[in-house]
């Protein structure tokens, strides 16, 4: 069984492994090299342990996938210090378990990815608490800075007002970063981030959102009504919010660049069995062209979205580089590409793929929530443009 010892060995491993025996495209020198978002200490996994975390991964998902069980099996805190309980295991890594947890059940490694965004607190990466992260308002979601929430300084810390909606894990959440405004007037340089436990007095979920997909995964509208918070809670700097929301921003896309991923390996994992089983006019339906050229665009649609994922982790973890176009395009190639994947699935198994006896249609209301959450395509096309602005600025002067 996958226990969290076991993870925790492979992480220690990795670590203790001299770079001279690292297979590596970069010279050694460079391997130590990692960005700030990495643990101190940090030295990028080799393939043999990222493989050996893949296949320990799919073990577990296979046996016992329950969100308790994540902490159980040190699957949370993958990229944090290992001072705090962390595996210092890099972004690599967390695209791995992001996959697999994702071809076993979209909801649940959506909830594992917003609850790891918080994974810096010992509680969440023990698993003995849930987190969450609230930006979003009704009236402020592209536009994430427009919020309306306000925290109003006061002796000792700061009293929060307003809601948040879509919150990932909200309705479970024991602990809550919120983002609100601490002057107002300030526009983005005027939002602070607080860390919120939610049985601080005054918070409460208003309500459980029902939604198309990801409906293992409890997402909330928040409601907060002179909520307290001890000046401690303070993440970063005041009126530093959108640095620390900016900061985590691309590595955030990357790691949810791994869901769709996940998502297009469930579709090839129910499309590839049932073409080869099912046969009409005598044969089985996979050996009829048209199936066949189905099946290998879901395929090189997978491997492609794929290897755009796991290149730029890989320039992350052993060059320390985080390319804003890259963690915007991995996840707006491979969200786009799911989806597809997920509509040529339920093609493929005719009226089987149209009912709810089997997980196709499942796979796609799942895979059409990457196009639309933590940024839309539209806006992730608008990073890369932007991000392009900014390196050729020069050729506009
Ligand atoms: C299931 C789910 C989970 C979520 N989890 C969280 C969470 O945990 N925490 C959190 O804070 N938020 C969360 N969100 C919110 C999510 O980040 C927002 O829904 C998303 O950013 C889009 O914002 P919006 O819904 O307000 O759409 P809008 O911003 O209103 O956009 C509507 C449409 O207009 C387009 N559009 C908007 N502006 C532009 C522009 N300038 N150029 C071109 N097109 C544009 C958009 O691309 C989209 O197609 C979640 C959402 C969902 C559905």
């Amino acid at each position: 069984m996958a226990s969290s010892a076991a993870f925790r060995s492979l992480a220690r491993r990795s670590a203790l492994l001299p770079s001279a025996i690292r297979p590596s495209l970069v010279p050694a020198a460079q391997i130590r090299l990692h960005s700030s978002k990495h643990p101190k200490n940090f030295e990028a996994p080799t393939s043999e342990d990222l493989s050996e975390l893949r296949d320990r991964v799919q073990d577990f998902t296979r046996r016992e996938i329950t969100e308790e069980k994540l902490g159980d099996a040190g699957l949370l805190g993958i990229t944090a210090d290992e001072d705090v309980g962390g595996l210092a295991l890099g972004y690599q890594a967390h695209c791995i378990v992001m996959e697999e947890l994702s071809r076993a059940s979209g909801s649940i490694a959506l909830s594992y990815a917003a609850h790891s965004q918080l994974c810096y607190l010992p509680d969440l990466i023990a698993g003995t608490s849930v987190g969450a992260l609230a930006m979003s308002e009704s009236g402020a979601g592209s536009d994430v800075v427009s919020m309306r929430t306000t925290a109003k300084e006061v002796e000792g810390g700061y009293v929060i007002n307003g809601p948040k909606m879509w919150i990932t894990n909200g309705p479970d959440a024991n602990v809550i970063v919120v983002y609100a405004k601490t002057e107002p007037d300030k526009g983005s340089k005027g939002i602070t981030a607080f860390i919120v436990q939610t049985d601080y007095k005054g918070f409460s979920c208003a309500r459980k959102l029902d939604k198309m997909g990801m409906r293992g995964s409890n997402t909330g509208e928040l409601n907060f009504d002179n909520v307290f918070v001890p000046k401690e809670n303070v993440l970063g700097k005041v009126n530093g919010g959108v640095r620390v929301l900016m900061e985590g921003l691309d590595l955030e896309r990357l790691v949810l660049s791994a869901g769709p991923l996940g998502l297009m390996q469930a579709s090839l994992d129910v499309a590839l069995p049932f073409s080869h089983q099912r046969k009409q006019f005598g044969t089985p339906i996979a050996h009829n062209q048209f199936l066949q050229g189905k099946l290998a665009d879901m395929y090189t649609k997978y491997q492609a979205s794929k290897a755009y994922t796991y290149t730029t982790a890989r320039v992350v973890d052993e060059e320390g580089l985080i390319k804003t176009q890259d963690c915007a395009g991995a996840i707006l190639y491979a969200a786009e590409r799911a989806t597809e994947c997920a509509l040529d699935c339920i093609q493929v198994l005719g009226g089987m793929g149209y009912t709810e006896e089997m997980p196709a249609s499942r796979i796609l209301r799942d895979a059409k929530l990457y196009e639309i959450g933590a940024g839309t395509s539209e806006i992730r096309r608008m990073v890369i443009g932007r991000a392009f602005n900014k390196e050729y600025a020069h050729f506009s002067t």
